[in-house]
Formats: C-alpha cells, structure tokens, sequence
C-alpha cells in the first residue's frame, strides 16, 4: 500500500489543462519536490493533494483509501491529515503567535492543557518561544516562516505540504530555514511534498525530485538525475 498515490490524475480549469495523466507513489517520511517553472501546475498538484479541489480524472489515495476520484472529493481536506504552508503564509494578524497556534487547536477541540503543552512543544522546536505574544506583523519575514511552519505542524499532520515557501526571502535565510525544514522532518518524520522552481532548492531539500513541465511529469529521480536531465535538455537546445 503506498502512503500517497496519484493515478493519472488530471486537472483542468474551464478548458485549459493544469495537470496532465500525473501518476505518482509516495513513501512515508519521504521529501518529495516538485520543481518546474511557474505555470507548469505544481501548485494545482497540492491543491488536489490536499483535497481543496477535485480533479476531472483519475485517482488520489492517501493512506491506502480512495482519496478524490473523477471529479469528487470522497475524503475532506480537514480528515486528510495534511498540513499546508504557502508562500503568502496567511498567518492571522490579529492574533499573537501563541494565538496563531491555539486556534488550529482549539478548532480541533483539544483541551487547554494539551494545547499549552503543544503550543510550547512547537514554539521550541522553531525556536520562536520568546516571541508568543508578538503579532505577526511585528516579526521579520524568516520569524513569520518560523510561525507558519509551527501552526502547519502543530496539528501533527502526517504529510506537509509547501508552496514555495522560502522565495521571498534573502539567499542566507532561504538556505537557513531549508536547513530548519530538513531537521525538522528528520525529528517529527512527516512526510513532506515541497514545491519550487529552485533547483539548487530542491536538490537541498528533495530525497526526491518530480521535474514538471506543462503539467506533466517530466522525470523522477535524485538530484543527480535531475541534473543529468537538465544537462541533456540544455545541451539538446545547444545544439539546436
Ligand atoms: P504553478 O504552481 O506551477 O505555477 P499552477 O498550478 O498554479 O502552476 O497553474 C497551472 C496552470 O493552470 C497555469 O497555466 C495557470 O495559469 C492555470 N491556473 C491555475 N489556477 C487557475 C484558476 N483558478 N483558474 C484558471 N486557470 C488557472
Ligand atoms: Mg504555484
């Protein structure tokens, strides 16, 4: 049984396709990126992951249960276990960062003794817990990513889904929170589908790599086989 299955999931908007005959295993506590260039329908693939849309055909199992099926959502975003941070982050401005946390909580009716306790879990595994009772406009743009990737995670979600999460920020505090990403999926072990149209990102990031174009998959493979396939591509155009 895989953990994430996509079987020639396709995906249109009125009558242009998004996401073409995209087939796709996913291991548990593997990190798959999805990289290719903007338009090529990688943020659609995450949004039919986590069940926000339905795709026009094909089939989506997660956990080893029919997931969305040819036009139907079948299991709910909220019963997917899927935790999502996308590049805009969305963080709530009238809440704290402690505020932040404990809505997702309280709307999944955990008790307030359990919440203090996850609330702090997570405010120190992203190093953000003398900073509880800050807004979020008041903290810089790697603190906010810090607070996303904490209320994304403080659910225990067994798959984590980012969308470009570090592209608007500086090169060193990109390589320093992919850095926090990777430690952070070692200790807590979900599974991770990342999307970007970094390379060097997503070799970093990716113990697997998904090139896409034109909302189909392109190549599957390691970094080293990503390479090699833009070596060959490139060198094809060269040639030209
Ligand atoms: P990516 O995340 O790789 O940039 P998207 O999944 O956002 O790609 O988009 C894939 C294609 O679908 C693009 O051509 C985009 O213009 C189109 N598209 C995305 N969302 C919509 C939408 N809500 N309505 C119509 N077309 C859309
Ligand atoms: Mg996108």
């Amino acid at each position: 049984m895989a953990f994430i299955e996509l079987k020639n999931v396709s995906k249109r908007y009125g009558k242009r396709l998004a996401v073409v005959d995209f087939t796709l295993h996913i291991d548990e506590g593997e990190r798959v990126v999805l990289l290719g260039p903007s338009g090529c329908g990688k943020t659609t693939v995450l949004r039919l992951m986590a069940g926000l849309m339905a795709p026009y055909s094909g089939s989506i199992y997660l956990y080893g249960e029919l997931a969305s099926t040819d036009g139907k959502v079948l299991m709910q975003p909220e019963s997917r276990h899927i935790g999502m941070v996308f590049q805009d982050l969305a963080l709530w401005p009238h809440l704290t960062v402690k505020g932040n946390l404990e809505f997702v909580l309280k709307a999944k009716g955990v008790p307030r003794s359990e919440r203090e306790r996850r609330i702090s879990e997570m405010l120190s595994l992203v190093s953000m817990e003398e900073f509880a009772y800050v807004k979020p406009t008041r903290l810089s743009g790697g603190q906010q990513q810090r607070v996303a990737l904490a209320r994304a995670l403080i659910s225990h979600p067994r798959i984590l889904l980012m969308d470009e999460p570090l592209s608007n920020l500086d090169f060193e505090l990109n390589l320093r929170l992919r850095r926090q990403i990777i430690r952070l999926q070692n200790r807590i072990g979900f599974t991770l589908i990342y999307v970007t149209h970094d390379r060097e990102e997503a070799y970093d990031i990716g113990t697997r790599i998904v090139i896409m174009r034109n909302g189909r998959i392109a190549m599957v493979g390691s970094a080293d086989d990503a390479e090699a396939y833009f070596s060959r591509l490139y060198s094809e155009i060269d040639d030209a």
